[in-house]
């Protein structure tokens, strides 16, 4: 038997107020193993702190989904958001699954077709695409996503030079009850801009316009919005047939469904309250399918969902550093994971586990990341067991956003492994080393020597 650890005691004080109607949250039932992995294995051999990506997840998750939408309308079709994370290993997962590709870069249009995906299969979307992007994208056949006229004049100019018909639809935004709005990309609804945009492309006779696009915001913690959106789009395109006897391919109703992470603040734990699949999907086909759509001329639908389909899957794994009082006698634990490598720890408050057993006792504990920065703090408050140096946690639901917009900051990025469905742990992205860096530094004649 293995020896108990030993925990000073300590005197507690009775709260006699609740922080709500379902009692204390606590979060303190160990997460020891990842689809039958240990997570002291992948720690051993692959080091502290690392990324962990579930296939099996991502391919259940993907499921889901696809269920949802397919069982309530005829034609279906996911496109992967390579922004919401571009591992490979993560997209061709998805590609497998029988995703597209939804980009909004130059860059990540490259990674697309680095990836194998063929450019018919590629949304590319967003406000920055350069001449040459479009160039790229018209030859490949590409579904362009215009954002606005500069945009719309420069693919016009390169059909004169190409000589091809670019297949393109516009960003549509609009009115769909949240606020702020998300205005800023693509051609308003309500004041005629998408009107102007489809009036000018049709005009023009020069690219074939074969669908509608819209991405209401992200993290939508409410379905009708996606509804009220699914109209907005079914009248352009009814619309469309009235006036040019021109139906579009496809409607596209973008990402943004919100993932079981809870918001900071949040008074109920999101995988109580956000929607689920089956929500959004009733809202966005019911609203298409109650259209005055033909129904010999259903579009495609087409979904650019992201964080709600890899958040869950993803992992972080790290190491307690030490623990301490504050001021205030609080007691406060310092973890090996920063918010360089935790973004999403400034809006989420990311479920955090104790990946090995302990006692039933549970304090307020403030956990804070090593970057000698003052705003890097992993969690102001989580009710956790004591954790000792060298005890190892795991952050749950971390797979959006985090392994593309970590930050290199006076370390190093880990390494991002993937447990497959057969529980083999594969590397997916190597460690950096100094090479990463220094690689790209380049150090002027007069500075590269010196003396002290
Ligand atoms: C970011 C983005 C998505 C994915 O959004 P999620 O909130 O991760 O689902 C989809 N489409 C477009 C155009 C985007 O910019």
């Amino acid at each position: 038997m293995t020896k108990l650890k030993y925990e000073r005691p300590l005197i507690k004080r009775l709260e006699n107020a609740m922080p709500n109607k379902f009692g204390m949250r606590t979060e303190f039932v160990p997460k020891t193993h990842i689809d039958n992995v240990a997570v002291k294995d992948i720690i051993e051999e692959h080091g502290s702190p690392v990324y962990v990506i579930s296939e099996s997840t991502l391919r259940k998750t993907f499921r889901n989904a696809y269920r949802a939408f397919s069982t309530r309308y005829p034609k279906v079709q996911f496109a992967w958001s390579y922004k919401t994370n571009y591992i490979s290993a993560v997209c061709n997962t998805f590609h497998q699954e029988g995703s597209w590709a939804e980009v909004v870069s130059g860059f990540e249009y490259d990674k697309a077709r680095g990836n194998g995906v063929d450019g018919r299969y590629i949304i590319f979307n967003g406000p920055d695409k350069t001449e040459d992007d479009l160039r790229m994208a018209i030859k490949n056949k590409s579904l362009i996503h215009i954002d606005h006229l500069d945009e719309y004049y420069m693919i016009l100019n390169l059909v004169e030079e190409l000589n091809i018909r670019p297949q393109v639809a516009i960003r549509v935004n609009m009115d769909t009850g949240i606020y702020p709005m998300w205005d800023r990309f693509g051609f308003n609804y309500e004041n005629g801009q998408a009107w102007d945009a489809l009036n000018k492309i049709m005009m023009s006779k020069k690219m074939d316009l074969i669908g509608l696009h819209a991405h209401i915001g992200t993290y939508m913690m409410t379905a009708e919005p996606y509804g009220v959106a699914a109209t907005k789009l079914a009248d352009l395109a009814v619309g469309l047939k009235q006036k040019y006897d021109h139906y579009v391919k496809y409607i596209d109703l973008g990402g943004g469904f919100a993932s079981k992470n809870t918001l900071k603040g949040a008074y109920l734990p999101a995988e109580d309250t956000n929607p689920t699949f089956d929500d959004y999907a009733e809202a966005i086909t019911s609203a298409l399918l109650n259209s005055n759509i033909h129904p010999d001329h259903l579009p495609t639908l087409i979904l650019e969902t992201g964080r709600a389909l890899v958040d869950d899957a993803g992992y972080l794994l790290g190491t307690v550093i030490a623990n301490k009082r504050s001021s205030t006698g609080k007691r406060t634990t310092v973890l090996n994971i920063g918010v360089n490598l935790l973004f999403t720890s400034f809006w989420y408050d990311h479920k955090i586990t104790p990946a090995q057993e302990f006692s039933h006792h549970v304090e307020d504990t403030v956990l804070y990341g090593p970057l000698c920065m003052n705003i890097d703090v992993i969690r102001d408050n989580a009710s956790l067991p004591p954790l000792s140096k060298g005890d190892n946690v795991v952050i749950h639901r971390v797979g959006a956003y985090n392994m593309t917009q970590w930050m290199q900051f006076i370390t190093l990025r880990p390494k991002v492994v993937m447990i497959t469905e057969d529980s083999k742990v594969e590397v997916i992205r190597k460690g950096e080393d100094m090479s990463s860096i220094s690689n790209f530094e380049k150090i002027p004649e007069h500075l590269s020597t010196f003396e002290l």
